[in-house]
């Protein structure tokens, strides 16, 4: 079977142990993509009794078939545990390219279990894995903790890392994966969940190959694809995730003052076309997609310049901007 390495690696925090676990065929093909092996994962090894904040939860980051294959957006993966929020299946999509450098270094995915007896973070590299000390960065932010981890691993490695919030396990906490672009697992508080295993980053960077059954008839229809994705998102891209504000405002369907409030004429000013009319200096990529619809901002005069980053998304304009 293509498009899997068949392998899982399984971390133990607590005894500082890491096991690669085989994924059978049968599993692959019944649970397919990395949400539904989760699922089956949580379903078996967690129950109502679990405690989300506790060392028995189960954290896992796993990839689907077409991760790394180039397969237009198929540079995601979904993190998956119990949640904190609300108890249940805390299941959570993010792109970026944790994803890729995982498939990449020879895994499909993590499963971690236990609490570490110090901070710790997780480093994956080319069929190999390792638990390191994160001492020095425990009680520091997400983007500082990652230039120090990139530092201590590899400068393209990318690191699901959490800030403060996740270490006080803030039941909203997320989890950013810093890597060419930033993008976070932002639902159901699983950042509190690493946060609650003393882990305070997956760090992971591989350039191994991954398996394809006809890479070159995959290759065509990619290329063949690729313009129809593109002209079909062009709005998407060219105003980001933010770009119907506007639009949502008009039809009711935009947070504001936490749904209380019908209308807001100044939503216009935080839109993605206004983004993209006054401050937007370019567009961003989750690894394997042809649409960009991430921001790069620069802001040069005004109360908040200088300011050269990434631009927000349609979720923080949305809650703070709304509400
Ligand atoms: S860049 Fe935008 S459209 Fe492309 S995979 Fe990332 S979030 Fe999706």
């Amino acid at each position: 079977m293509f498009g899997y390495h068949k392998k899982l690696l399984r971390v133990d925090l607590t005894n500082r142990k890491i096991e690669v676990e085989e994924l059978s065929e049968e599993v692959i093909r019944k649970y397919f993509g990395g949400v539904g092996i989760e699922a089956k994962i949580l379903y078996e090894e967690t129950g109502p009794e679990t405690d989300p904040l506790s060392p028995e939860n189960v954290l896992m980051a796993i990839t689907g078939p077409f991760t790394a294959t180039g397969v237009p957006t198929s540079g995601r993966h979904h993190v998956v545990a119990r949640s904190p929020l609300t108890g249940l299946f805390g299941e959570s999509n993010v792109g970026g390219s944790w994803a890729v450098h995982c498939k990449r270094a020879g895994f499909d995915g993590v499963v971690i279990k236990g609490k570490a007896e110090s901070p710790v973070y997780l480093w994956i590299e080319n069929g190999k894995a390792e638990i390191r000390d994160a001492r020095p960065i425990w009680g520091k932010d997400s983007y500082e903790s990652a230039a120090w981890l990139k530092q201590e691993t590899a400068k393209e490695a990318t690191a699901a890392v959490i800030g403060p919030a996740g270490e006080r396990m803030a039941k909203i906490a997320g989890i950013p994966h810093i890597g060419h672009i930033v993008r976070a697992a932002a639902r159901t508080g699983l950042g509190a969940v690493m946060g609650s295993k003393n882990l305070k980053a997956m760090v992971v960077f591989g350039d191994g190959p991954v398996s394809i059954a006809k890479p070159e008839a995959l290759k065509a229809h990619i290329r063949e694809l690729t313009p129809h994705i593109q002209k079909a998102t062009e709005a998407f891209g060219k105003y980001g995730t933010s770009g119907g504000i506007e639009n949502y405002e008009k039809m009711g369907n935009f947070p504001l003052k936490n749904w209380r409030q019908g209308r807001w004429a100044a939503a216009k000013k935080i839109s993605g076309i206004t983004m993209h009319d006054t401050i937007l200096s370019g567009r961003k990529a989750c690894m394997q997609c042809p649409i960009a619809c991430g921001r790069h901002i620069k802001v040069t005069e005004g109360p908040y310049a200088p300011m050269d980053c990434e631009g927000p998304e349609y979720e923080t304009l949305g809650t703070l901007g709304g509400i």
